[in-house]
């Protein structure tokens, strides 16, 4: 891995108040180990509410194959041994996309759901992400303090399957058994401490995924519509 100098939060961030202001930007996270079903469960809340959905996972790809990419090579590193990438590249891409989204709302067909996005108002899921204490507590305090968590959650049995299954078309570097096994300790170790410290201040909506997908859609609509106003 080469040896590129990650920059620091406090160059990064330097104002006193989070970039966006929670009372118009609603962010929800989106946790839940490899293979748990949170894309797809993010893409049919994508239709129905009009959120924007940024998967971390999918802007640290991104980023590791933008030409030019000074974190490509560490980004691929990380990724492909199950690591958590350091959190500011991850932050500081998760804030670009935001910004994105909203100087460019997404176009939606019903004007229910465009109200979300008019008068400096906008909705994000992010997706595989805070995986880790500290980014957790740095994206609430600089980037937008979150709404709530969907914990989407099965057995890794289930998790596994379904991540073989996927290999055969995801071209993913770690779609293996091998990085699979890192990524499941990773989430055991890492991720679930975040997951517990938002249940302590009754943030977590728990969603079982055991179940076929339209029976888990419905426990999601159910905790959307406890914890949000839209
Ligand atoms: P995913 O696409 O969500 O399964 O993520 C794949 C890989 O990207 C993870 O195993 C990590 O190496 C990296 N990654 C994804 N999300 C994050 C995050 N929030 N922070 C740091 N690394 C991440």
């Amino acid at each position: 891995m080469s040896n590129v100098q990650v920059p620091k939060a406090e160059d990064l961030w330097k104002g006193d108040k989070p970039v966006f202001d929670p009372s118009k930007v609603t962010v929800v996270f989106v946790l839940g180990g490899p293979g748990a079903g949170k894309g797809t469960q993010c893409a049919l809340m994508v239709k129905d509410y009009g959120f924007v959905h940024l998967s971390a996972g999918d802007l640290l790809r991104a980023e590791q194959e933008r030409p030019g990419s000074q974190y490509g090579d560490l980004i691929r590193h990380y990724i492909k041994e199950g690591l958590i990438v350091p959190m500011e590249i991850t932050i500081k891409l998760l804030e670009n996309a935001m910004a994105d989204a909203m100087a460019n709302p997404p176009k939606l067909t019903d004007p229910k759901l465009e109200a979300g996005w008019e008068n400096g108002k906008g909705r994000f899921l992010i997706d595989g992400f805070p995986r880790k204490m500290d980014q957790a507590l740095m994206f609430d305090k600089v980037v937008c303090p979150s709404a709530f968590v969907l914990f989407i959650n099965t057995d890794e049995d289930k998790m596994t399957q379904r991540i073989i299954e996927r290999s055969k078309t995801s071209g993913r570097d770690d779609d293996n058994l091998e990085s699979l096994k890192k990524r499941f300790k990773t989430f055991r170790e890492t991720s679930m401490p975040v997951v517990d410290m938002y249940r302590k201040e009754g943030k977590v909506a728990d969603i079982d995924s055991s179940v076929p997908i339209p029976q888990v859609y419905e426990q999601v609509k159910a905790a959307l519509n406890k914890h949000l106003s839209f």
